[in-house]
């Protein structure tokens, strides 16, 4: 069995006291770990190191910052085969999904490479007489990054790269379900040449978030996961003063206007609503269909359903498990609530037959008609291979339905109408918006983040937005007098 350490200052750190989590593989139901759960003491100790590393990596040229970022890249690149294997030896996704987050991190890393440009202020030559004025963006100090199970390597490259590159030290704390991606990207950032202290992995639970929310030497907090953690993360951390962004929970809908080309309408269902096992943030929950195509919809969706193969991520299926066993029994229970309070099912997940050994965490997708919004399925974040279609008579009930939903992280619209689409777009009040496209999460150079009880805060995460939430600005005013200036003036500084 696997020892999991912290990762602290360059190198694995034993643990302290006596808590630990146990990781398991969610295809087998084996136990294949044990993670350190941080006290208050090793969180001081890892933040202790990311702080005493700040000086000297703040004032590393940008040319020496840039050169350790494309190493990294390098690395990333040429290895990710080994990092997608323990994701899905941890979280149980199949291993083309693995590859497919390791992918959209890697662009947020290729992004922050070029920093050089992303930093550069501006200048303003003989603002007054002889006054010139410019501006800076200078790193914060140390950043904690805390971080979900269902992306353990793309939700922390969603931040650290840019955090990094900007001149901060960081201090990642991973889900204590699949914590060893962060210990691997810590071990290929010091082959890259990263100085130790740099870049610190703590695992834990609810006393090690709690210890990196209270630390004075903590300047900036990236929280990504569920709405109320997020919410309180938030709360708890601007209290103390520390800028905070905290990504939350979210329940994605793709309105399906009659005039959509059903088949690519019910592809991108079924991708969206059943990859990864439906433990995505941007995975969509609620198809919202117009009346007049729903049947037609509803049966395309379930027809290609039936054809996905269930099993172990590392066999070539198309869906792995849940992340474990009480995910799976609550996912189930919902089910369970669906068919109570009325839904029709048309696909019943809850006797899967997977492609595994031993006794993983699985359901099959189970997808629902004529779901109405009072109904637990539709009302909760689900987070597992559970499909609701919920039929609307036209395209304003399926905005509005949208629009009255408490959370606001991703939506779609899948119509052939450019009007119906321009509209949807201006008015629906979701952070990121597909057109014809499901899962709308965005390039590395824009930013990624929703609205309402999706995010509280109001930076988003990398692109534009992560350069500004990493760094701070600061203005100077500078006055150099030529060499023909003498005498006193006490009078208040105008401009002239
Ligand atoms: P979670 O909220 O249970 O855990 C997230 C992090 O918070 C973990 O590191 C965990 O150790 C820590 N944590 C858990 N309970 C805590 C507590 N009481 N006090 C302090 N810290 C605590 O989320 P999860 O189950 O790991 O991830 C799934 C959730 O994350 C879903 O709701 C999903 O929508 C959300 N998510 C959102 C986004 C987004 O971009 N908005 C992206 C990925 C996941």
């Amino acid at each position: 069995m696997q020892n999991i350490t912290h990762w602290i200052n360059g190198k694995p750190v034993e643990v302290d006291g006596s808590r630990f989590g146990d990781v398991t593989n969610p295809a087998t139901g084996k136990i294949t770990g044990r993670v350190a759960l941080a006290s208050k003491a090793t969180t001081d100790e890892a933040v202790a190191a990311a702080a005493a590393a700040f000086p000297g990596w703040r004032d590393t040229s940008l040319a020496r910052r840039v050169q350790v970022l494309f190493a990294f890249r390098e690395l990333l690149n040429a290895r990710k085969s080994e990092l997608a294997a323990i994701i899905t030896a941890e979280h149980g996704k199949v291993l083309e999904d693995a590859l497919g987050e390791i992918a959209r991190g890697q662009e947020v890393v290729e992004f922050a490479c070029g920093i050089p440009h992303l930093l550069k202020g501006g200048y303003t030559e003989s603002a007054s007489t002889k006054v010139d004025v410019h501006s800076l963006r200078q790193p914060l100090g140390v950043a904690a990054i805390i971080s979900p199970f269902n992306f353990p390597a793309m939700v922390p490259m969603w931040f650290f790269p840019v955090a990094i590159a900007a001149g901060n030290t960081v201090v990642i704390k991973p889900s204590e379900k699949d914590p060893t991606a962060a210990n691997w990207l810590a071990s290929l950032w010091k082959e890259a040449g990263l100085p130790d202290g740099v870049f610190n992995v703590l695992h834990g639970d609810k006393e090690a978030v709690d210890a990196l929310l209270d630390s004075p030497e903590v300047s900036a907090v990236s929280f990504v996961g569920s709405t109320p953690i997020a919410r309180y993360v938030y709360e708890r951390g601007t209290a103390t003063g520390k800028r905070v962004q905290a990504l939350g929970g979210a329940k994605n809908h793709m309105l399906v206007l009659p005039d959509a080309d059903l088949n690519l309408a019910a592809d991108a269902a079924v991708n969206a609503g059943f990859g990864a096992a439906g433990e995505r943030c941007m995975a969509i929950s609620a198809v919202v269909a117009v009346d007049a195509i729903a049947d037609e919809l509803v049966a395309k969706i379930a027809e290609r359903t039936r054809t996905l193969r269930i099993g172990d991520g590392t066999r070539g299926c198309d869906m792995g498990p849940l992340i474990t066993a009480a995910h799976r029994d609550k996912v189930a229970g919902y089910i369970d609530a669906g068919i109570e309070q009325g839904a029709t099912v048309v696909l019943d997940g809850r006797h899967p037959s997977p492609d595994a050994e031993g006794d993983g965490f699985f359901l099959n997708p189970t997808l629902f008609d004529n779901v109405t919004p009072d109904m637990t399925i539709y009302q909760d974040e689900i987070f597992g291979p559970v499909l609701s279609v919920v039929r609307v008579p036209g395209f304003d009930e399926g905005l509005d339905l949208i629009n009255s939903n408490p959370y606001g992280n991703g939506t779609a619209i899948f119509t052939n109408d450019g009007g119906a689409a321009r509209r949807f777009e201006n008015e629906v009040t979701v952070g990121m918006v597909g057109i014809n496209v499901p899962i709308p999460v965005p390039m590395a150079y824009y930013s990624f983040g929703g609205w309402k009880n999706s995010l509280f805060g109001d930076t988003h995460a990398y692109g534009a937005d992560g350069v500004h939430f990493f760094t701070r600005g600061k203005v100077v005013t500078t006055r150099w007098q030529d060499p023909s200036h003498g005498g006193l003036n006490l009078g208040f500084p105008t401009n002239s």
